[in-house]
């Protein structure tokens, strides 16, 4: 099969974690038959140096183009006056909205994988950790809170403000059909998370989820209180398999489930459309602290591009394959720092691209 992929390097440890995550993708077509063309953009930092601006019309253009998008990290340190002395519009992550919306992404995929050989990174008891536990959190990206009207007005001398949470039907819809078809390529479980014990927005949520649902035969739903789910992420995670739910839920959940994980350096992340075309990107940020030394861990990039394949290019034996090279990797006791622990074999971020593209 041939795809064009639109890499977006960006900032800080970005060059270096999506070099390695191509020698990974070039391996894949190397062994399973295909041919994936490459066309580097630059966005964030490194487009304000090249272009004033931290995404030009033609890279947004050049994104759209493409089957799909395969991004690093933008942003350098906050202090960084050549950056950060100018409107909020024209910083590095401004571009990271920018292209969110310019693409029409309005899913946020974060899967929380706990490998076994970094138990020891997990906060939880080995007790609650169990077989451990496998789940991805689907947030809506584009409404409720978040996009709301919102103001703020004094009344009678008292300062009052406003925000408002709506969804309609279509905005859900969209969103269930992206989870429950998730969930067919996973172990068949949905669970959409509300508080439509409270919310109308969260009632019409569970009606809409139910009637998506009719059309899934082979996965289960089940309905959560938002509250009860954030106990339940860390009493018990190994029984949730694909997390839906709206966008301020969303956030916060989706940061709980990747702290349970204990390793910043090992999540992906996947945004999609109405179309196949998707961006992927680590949940980390650009790590001005350690770029240019080759200490970053490039697995979270790795992974994201491993969903690029099962989720944009229908893969799925190909992201298998990736995923098993990083198992592999990690249970011979290769580590990079931030997910080093006695008795194993320290390695950069180059070195650990090599051995995982090795091991496809
Ligand atoms: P960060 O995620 O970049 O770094 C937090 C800590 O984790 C640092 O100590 C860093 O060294 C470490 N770390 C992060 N990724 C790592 C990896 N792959 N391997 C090893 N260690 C890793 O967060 P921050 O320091 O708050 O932000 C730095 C810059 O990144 C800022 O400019 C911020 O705006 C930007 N940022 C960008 C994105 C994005 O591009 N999507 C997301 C978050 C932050």
């Amino acid at each position: 099969m041939k795809k064009n992929i639109a890499l977006i390097p960006g900032d800080g440890i970005g060059p270096e974690i999506i070099r390695e995550a191509r020698k990974v993708l070039d391996r894949v077509c190397e062994k399973f038959g295909h041919e994936f063309t490459y066309k580097e953009l630059l966005m964030g930092g490194c487009s304000i140096d090249a272009y004033g601006v931290p995404l030009t019309d033609e890279t947004l253009e050049a994104a759209r183009a493409s089957d799909s998008v395969l991004l690093g990290a933008v942003g350098g340190n906050v202090g960084n006056s050549r950056w950060y002395d100018v409107a909020p519009n024209l910083r590095p992550e401004a571009g990271l909205l920018a292209i969110r919306k310019g693409l029409g992404l309005f899913a946020n995929i974060r899967p929380a994988y706990l490998y076994k050989e970094l138990k020891a990174a997990c906060p939880l008891r080995e007790d609650i950790i169990g077989e451990g536990f496998d789940m991805v959190i689907m947030r809506e990206l584009t409404g409720g809170l978040y996009f709301g009207e919102r103001h703020t007005e004094e009344v009678n001398g008292v300062k009052k403000a406003t925000d408002t949470l709506t969804y309609d039907e279509n905005e859900i819809r969209r969103i269930a059909i992206k989870a429950f078809e998730i969930a067919e390529k996973r172990r068949g479980k949905v669970t959409s998370v509300d508080k439509a014990n409270v919310l109308d927005s969260s009632r019409l949520w569970r009606q809409v989820a139910e009637e998506v649902a009719k059309d899934y035969p082979n996965v289960e739903l089940n309905h959560m209180l938002v509250d009860n789910c954030a106990m339940q992420l860390v009493m018990n995670p190994g029984q949730f398999d694909v997390i839906l739910t709206e966008n301020m839920f969303g956030d916060i959940l989706s940061d709980e489930a990747s702290m349970i994980t204990g390793s910043i350096g090992m999540l992906s992340s996947a945004s999609l459309s109405e179309t196949k075309l998707g961006l992927y990107e680590p949940s980390h940020g650009s790590a001005p602290d350690i770029a240019g030394k080759d200490l970053a861990n490039p697995i979270a990039t790795i992974l994201s591009a491993a969903m690029m394949l099962r989720y944009s290019f229908d893969m799925d034996k190909e992201a298998d394959a990736v995923e098993a090279a990083v198992s592999t990797v990690l249970e011979e006791g290769w580590r990079t720092g931030d997910i080093m622990s006695e008795g194993c074999t320290l390695v950069g971020t180059a070195k650990m691209g090599d051995l995982i593209a090795e091991r496809i």
